[in-house]
């Protein structure tokens, strides 16, 4: 059979082209082991199906993995003999490019309506983890429904797709296929031809992507402008446009040409040639101007890191680092929520701590949504807002200072890549806030006492981390030393 082209490599395709080319082209050894998180969602994805699947009777189509001619041959035998419910099935065609394009539907639901065989024909349907009805989803439905209108000769009128805790979704599939089609001749011609997408690192997109390291190692070794901050996919479209491809072409370029183009404006063009001056030198930037500082010094510092659970809808873990410079101590308290339900009493226990104990330190933070959780778990818990607002005046969001005023050779303005480039490093260096969502369901399905202590270390040094910006930024922008503790 010739090369197959999958609705699965289709979805690829979406998210990012050169995932798609990798997954035909490249060196099955290049690709990341899936981590635990990975692991989790693949766990997940198979809960989520077999709870869908635990509604219908439904029949499987057995056949050899990659093996779509005989998968095709199986389910074609069930429709032609009306099986009401088909799991698994596997439909080929070859129009409209004399080549085998294959669809892999969930399931094939058997409706009254005339079809090649008879008094009856088929419905297609997927089952997505997603609550939401994803373009690419919608696409990707369309794609195995209208290669079903080829296969059956008759067009369904429904396209089901089953996303997690919601009722079917129909998606208005012959409204989709015209944007499908657009799609389909670059997609078939990448595929056929072996065009290599260029690389292109955009952290939402990559970051469950299995060729992350790969793509990373081709980035960084072509010096790639996606490592940029503030290039983004348009803006480098743009950059193209004019040859400036290179961190050497970016960094000569004159600012007026930049401005010049959509989007960017001065204020863009000056931002994108002081990062690329910073990369190229390796060296961060302060500000012309310099500002009135936040709180710098004070005898005690608190410096504050949340861990959540977006899925249980729970603030599990206020990590709170203590720097007493008085004494010269550093203490890292953790309030945690071992239990979902302790949610409430965990966030007294942090009020109690941070309002009570320590009234008027300063508590620091990386990003706004600690300040945005203060008022939200204040609501939610009845809590006095006047609480509320004078604890979130004494936050200072260490994130919004470093973007303001400095630029860094870093890849992002994340604080695990600021952190680093000052020197700092995560105990496990693979942690991440879904590695910790990960460990906080582990210990609640498991009762291991270890994946707590992992999510806590990991919030701890988070905390710690936030601390070492916070003071590499005072002494960089106002020239304030940090004092030793500890
Ligand atoms: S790592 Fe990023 S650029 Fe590479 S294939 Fe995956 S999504 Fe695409």
């Amino acid at each position: 059979m010739a090369l197959p082209l999958t609705d699965n490599l289709f979805l690829d395709y979406l998210r990012c082209h050169r995932r798609a080319f990798l997954e035909l082209y490249g060196d099955r050894e290049d690709r990341d082991a899936p981590g635990d998180y990975i692991q989790k969602i693949i766990a997940d994805s198979s809960h989520n199906r077999a709870t869908v699947l635990s509604q219908f009777d439904y029949q499987q189509v057995e056949y050899e993995r990659g093996d779509w001619e005989a998968g095709a041959a199986t389910t074609l035998a069930l429709m032609e003999q009306g099986e009401p419910i088909i799991y698994r099935g596997v439909l080929i065609s070859t129009a409209p490019y004399d080549h085998p394009l294959v669809a892999t539907p969930d399931l094939l639901i058997r409706v009254p309506g005339r079809s090649r065989w008879g008094d009856w024909q088929y419905e297609s349907a997927q089952i997505k983890l997603g609550r939401r009805p994803k373009l690419e989803y919608q696409l990707t439905s369309t794609w195995q429904t209208w290669i079903l209108e080829d296969v059956q000769d008759a067009t369904p009128e429904n396209c089901l797709l089953y996303l997690r805790d919601r009722d079917p979704f129909n998606v208005l599939w012959e409204e989709r296929l015209f944007q499908l089609e657009e799609m389909l001749d670059d997609f078939v011609t990448m595929a056929l031809e072996e065009i290599e997408p260029e690389v292109f690192i955009a952290r939402s997109r990559c970051s469950l992507c299995s060729w992350q390291s790969f793509c990373h190692e081709v980035a960084v070794e072509q010096k790639h402008l996606s490592l940029l901050p503030g290039v983004t996919p348009k803006r480098y479209s743009f950059l193209q446009e004019l040859g400036l491809t290179t961190l050497d072409s970016l960094r000569e370029a004159e600012p007026a040409t930049l401005a010049a183009l959509p989007g960017f404006g001065p204020h863009v063009a000056e931002e994108l040639l002081d990062q690329a001056y910073s990369t190229w030198s390796d060296t961060a930037l302060a500000p012309t101007q310099i500002p009135k500082p936040p709180p710098l010094e004070a005898p005690i510092e608190l410096y504050f890191d949340i861990e959540a659970e977006p899925d249980l809808g729970v603030l599990f873990l206020h990590g709170v680092l203590e720097v007493n410079h008085r004494k010269g101590t550093e203490t890292f308290h953790a309030f945690v929520a071992e239990q979902p339900e302790d949610e409430e009493r965990n966030w007294n226990d942090f009020l109690d701590f941070v309002c009570n104990v320590h009234p008027t330190a300063p508590i620091y933070h990386f990003c706004s949504y600690e300040a945005d959780s203060m008022g939200k778990l204040g609501a939610k818990y009845g809590t006095d807002p006047a609480i509320t607002q004078a604890l979130v005046e004494r936050f200072v969001d260490v994130h919004w200072w470093v973007t303001q005023l400095v630029t860094m050779p870093v890849e992002s303005y994340a604080l695990k890549h600021i952190a680093r480039w000052i020197g700092f490093e995560w105990r496990d260096t693979s942690a991440n806030g879904a590695l910790a969502i990960f460990w906080y369901l582990a210990w609640l399905k498991e009762g291991d006492r270890s994946f707590l202590n992992q999510v806590i270390e990991y919030n701890e040094d988070d905390c710690r981390a936030t601390y070492v910006v916070k003071a590499w930024l005072a002494d960089f922008v106002w020239g304030v030393q940090r004092k030793e503790v500890g």
